[in-house]
């Protein structure tokens, strides 16, 4: 039986954080889909055509990974690809909260589906996509931080 997880969210850009959760996920089970959320309410730096391309850029030859979009609610979504599990990162305490509350709210639409939060490493634990867009802005590097074609484009974007 093939084990499928759902790995969603805004990925506005995708990081070493993200990509570190989807190389262990993949150590677990047998696919799974990087889902990038398109939320009407959220103002992101990238489109979501953006960010697909520089997911697939960035998991260019690992196995079993397929990087989709979609609109509306999630768990919806994770249901018709037929997720087994949707993974989601912990990085701080901070994140608990919002987490649970997810976490609790999907599962009551979706008893079928769990959640499985995976725990960030260690040195990876200060990093987000909110920070990253910071240090960019202000000509930081963020070499190590995320994929090279990501980095390329935030040069791009905040190129005055
Ligand atoms: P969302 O807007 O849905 O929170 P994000 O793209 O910010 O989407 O994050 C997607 C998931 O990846 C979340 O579960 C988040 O906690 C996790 N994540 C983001 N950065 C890291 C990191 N550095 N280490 C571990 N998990 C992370």
């Amino acid at each position: 039986m093939t084990r499928i997880a759902i790995y969603p969210g805004s990925f506005d850009p995708i990081t070493m954080g993200h990509l570190d959760i989807l190389d262990r996920t993949l150590r677990i089970f047998d696919k799974v889909i990087i889902a990038v959320g398109e939320h009407m309410e959220k103002d992101t730096l990238f489109s979501v055509e953006e960010r697909l391309q520089q997911i697939r850029e960035a998991v260019k030859g690992k196995k079993n990974v397929e990087v989709a979009h979609f609109e509306g609610l999630m768990i919806g979504y994770a249901r018709r690809r037929k997720a087994d599990v949707i993974i989601r990162g912990l990085r701080a305490v901070s994140d608990f909260e919002y987490e649970f509350q997810m976490a609790l709210m999907n599962r009551k639409l979706d008893s079928d589906i769990e959640t499985v939060f995976i725990m960030t490493r260690g040195k990876y634990s200060y990093l987000n996509s909110s920070v990253v867009k910071e240090v960019a802005r202000h000509n930081g590097r963020i070499t190590d931080l995320v994929p090279a074609a990501v980095e390329k484009a935030l040069k791009e974007k905040f190129r005055n």
